[in-house]
């Protein structure tokens, strides 16, 4: 759920505590999947949650990569890094990660440019991270669900409803702002 580029990559260490508990409880070392399986269902999972015209405007944006632990990365022209996490939650949760990973990558080519990351110019809401809690409302505008991350500020209701429909617009009728 983090932005890496050069001089950024954050650790969300609330995160990690959470989710070790968890998979702890649930996954045997033994039972894991391989690197190539989870890449695939995380692609998988992307290519089902965002919708054609923005993957078609998007065609570089895969998952390149899968690291171990629990956060997925980012970075401009680098695709999606999926964590071995995300990658053996339940599908629902997967889409969910793979939409805000992906919304990540909409900021990076029509974002106001401000800051690494910025939500497109007219994203409402102030946050301690304009650029996780856009990426919030992509993934709830794509899904229908919320799924909390410890280190991003949760998307707000007018937010979502400015997300929606700006995504809804399309990619066509939006500026781009990097190739
Ligand atoms: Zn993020």
């Amino acid at each position: 759920m983090t932005v890496s580029g050069p001089r950024r990559l954050l650790a969300p260490a609330i995160a990690v505590l959470t989710a070790l508990a968890l998979i702890g409880a649930a996954s045997p070392a033994s039972a894991a999947p391989s690197y190539r399986q989870m890449q695939k269902r995380a692609q998988d999972a992307m290519n089902s949650v965002v919708p054609t015209v923005w993957r078609k405007a998007l065609l570089k944006v895969n998952v390149s990569g899968v690291i171990g632990g629990h956060s997925s990365y980012s970075a401009r022209n680098r695709g999606i890094t999926i964590g071995t996490y995300h990658a053996q939650r339940p599908w629902v949760n997967l889409k969910s990660v793979m939409a805000h990973e992906f919304g990540h990558h909409i900021a990076f080519h029509y974002g106001s440019q401000r800051v690494y990351g910025a939500p497109p110019v007219g994203f409402p809401q102030k946050s301690s991270s304009q650029v996780e809690t856009w990426a919030d409302c992509v993934a709830v505008a794509m899904t229908g669900k919320r799924y909390r991350y410890s280190n991003v500020p949760p998307c707000g209701t007018a937010a979502l409803a400015w997300t929606r429909a700006w995504l809804k617009k399309g990619p066509t009728n939006h500026p781009r702002t990097r190739v």
